[in-house]
């Protein structure tokens, strides 16, 4: 009878999931393949399926055996796949129940216009334009907190959301610890010279580029049978079942920095997906568990393994045979040194990993501050300046690299949306140093291209649970402690401590 009832919720569950699948690979197409011409279409295709799977996850029908099956669920062991797949449909079942879909659709009309808006406003550098959407932005992300009203805090609702598990209480607290160990330590490299890395800014051409970005993926464990890469303006990874999760990059060919390490974070996002096990496949189980915990695979791929010197020793040679003219003078050191190279610089998504942490905790208090009613927008380009001088030491000269940079809240709401990648990178160097101390050949294996025993162990205590466990049940279960900020730290202090002089 409860088998029964499990099978129909389970049958209900992977009809929401074809129709997300089929929802992102109209994304995945329009932001890689589509023509112009078809973007009014396909804002409207993509709304349709997002409305279809909505109302099917939040057909009544799921809460009455959602409620069935709670007798059954208790009678499993916690950890059992079936007790989780109730647990954490209950969890998402809830939560989406509580959001009228008249709402949502509103918010979508509003937030399409917004972005509209702000591709315009941004290259204008004309804040005064976006600032109205942005207060109707702020207005509709407060009614939507409120309808989750047991929050401690109002930000609480959204990053539970992407970081379930955690709080703004508890970020809070972590990233406080983080900025008071992580500003002395960018003052003292930023007040050195800064890295030539004039190595990179060279002429690349692009299929090459591309080439060796998935040669070295493939070598992760990037399996091709069950995945691609193509082109995009913003790279990104997207799965639309366990046999098929696909990359994105984009290529500078005067630049070799871009394509590169973007190909190797969309394989670290790739390769936790693809670890999943396969009975969970078309189940809300079958993803990574948080945006935190996402985001510290493609850290740990794209900086820790990728930006480390002995992966370099291996793959440095490769990439001067791949490259002779611009690469064969080039010493390792140099190169080494460039692709690591710490600078003051404005814009996020182009900051290297020590100062990354400062601008996504500049956003993040800033998305309490504006929820909190502590920040009114029109305040923002000022105070976002203020911040910036004093966290880096100089100031955006306009708004355009400062208040306006990100998409984020300008094409949604506002809370939530940054945490994840500061938790990813905290979290990439506690997998990795839990993983290291495990088996401490990982090191040296790297230094000879072979990553079989960090891909093994990774999949082992992260990948093949996807969604099982919560982020602060798998940090604790895999690392044997909850998420800390010290293994980040020490491989900070090691790393860049032989790359500039951190003791004076
Ligand atoms: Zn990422």
């Amino acid at each position: 009878m409860m088998e029964t009832k499990f099978e129909e919720l389970k049958a209900r569950l992977l009809e929401v999931n074809d129709i997300s699948s089929a929802a992102g690979l109209l994304y995945w197409d329009q932001s890689t393949y589509m023509p112009p011409g078809g973007a009014t279409a396909r804002a409207r295709q993509t709304a349709t399926l997002g409305r279809l799977s909505h109302e099917k996850f939040t057909d009544p029908a799921i809460g009455k055996l959602l409620d069935a099956l709670e007798p059954y669920e208790k009678s499993l062991a916690y950890d059992s796949n079936e007790a989780s797949l109730l647990r954490l449909t209950r969890r998402q079942y809830e939560r989406a129940i509580k959001i009228p879909a008249a709402f949502t659709a509103e918010v979508a009309n509003h937030t399409s216009e917004s972005y509209q808006v702000w591709t315009e406003a941004r290259p204008a550098n004309d804040f005064e334009r976006v600032r109205p959407y942005l207060e109707k932005t702020l207005e509709y992300s407060r009614q939507a907190a409120n309808f989750f009203p047991d929050y401690d805090h109002i930000a609480d609702p959204f990053i539970e959301s992407s970081d379930y598990g955690m709080k703004a209480e508890d970020v809070s607290r972590v990233f406080a610890e983080l900025r008071q160990e992580l500003v002395p330590l960018v003052s003292a490299i930023t007040s050195q010279d800064p890295a030539d890395d004039s190595c990179l800014h060279q002429h690349f051409p692009e299929e090459k580029q591309l080439a060796f970005g998935l040669e070295v993926a493939q070598q992760f464990g990037y399996d091709m049978n069950r995945g691609r890469q193509d082109k995009t303006h913003h790279p990104f990874m997207t799965k639309f079942s366990l046999g098929d999760v696909r990359i994105t990059t984009r290529t500078k060919e005067d630049f070799l920095g871009d394509a590169l390490f973007s190909t190797l974070h969309e394989t670290g996002h790739a390769l936790y997906e693809q670890g999943i096990r396969m009975d969970f496949e078309g189940t809300p189980l079958a993803r990574g568990t948080s945006s935190g915990v996402h985001e510290s695979q493609s850290r740990l791929w794209e900086n820790i393994v990728g930006r480390s010197r002995g992966f370099w020793k291996h793959y440095y040679p490769q990439l001067q045979s791949v490259f002779p003219d611009q690469l064969g003078d080039v010493p390792l050191d140099t190169f080494y040194s460039a692709i690591n190279k710490v600078e003051r610089s404005l814009i996020r998504t182009n900051a290297d990993e020590v100062t990354y942490n400062l601008h996504v905790m500049l956003r993040f208090d800033f998305e309490l501050a504006l929820l909190e009613g502590e920040l009114e927008i029109r305040d923002l380009p000022n105070v976002w300046r203020e911040r910036f001088e004093a966290d880096f030491g100089i100031a955006p000269p306009d708004d355009k690299d400062g208040v306006l940079q990100d998409v984020h809240w300008y094409f949604g709401l506002i809370g939530g949306s940054f945490q994840g990648y500061t938790l990813g990178n905290i979290l990439g160097a506690q997998f990795f140093s839990t993983a290291a101390k495990a088996h401490p050949q990982i090191p040296s294996e790297i230094e000879n291209g072979e990553f079989q025993t960090l891909h093994d162990w990774l999949k082992e205590n992260l990948y093949q649970h996807g969604s099982k466990y919560t982020a602060p049940e798998i940090i604790e279960q895999a690392t044997g402690s909850p998420l800390s900020i010290e293994p980040y730290m020490a491989y900070l202090r090691t790393k860049y401590g032989e790359l500039y002089d951190l003791e004076s």
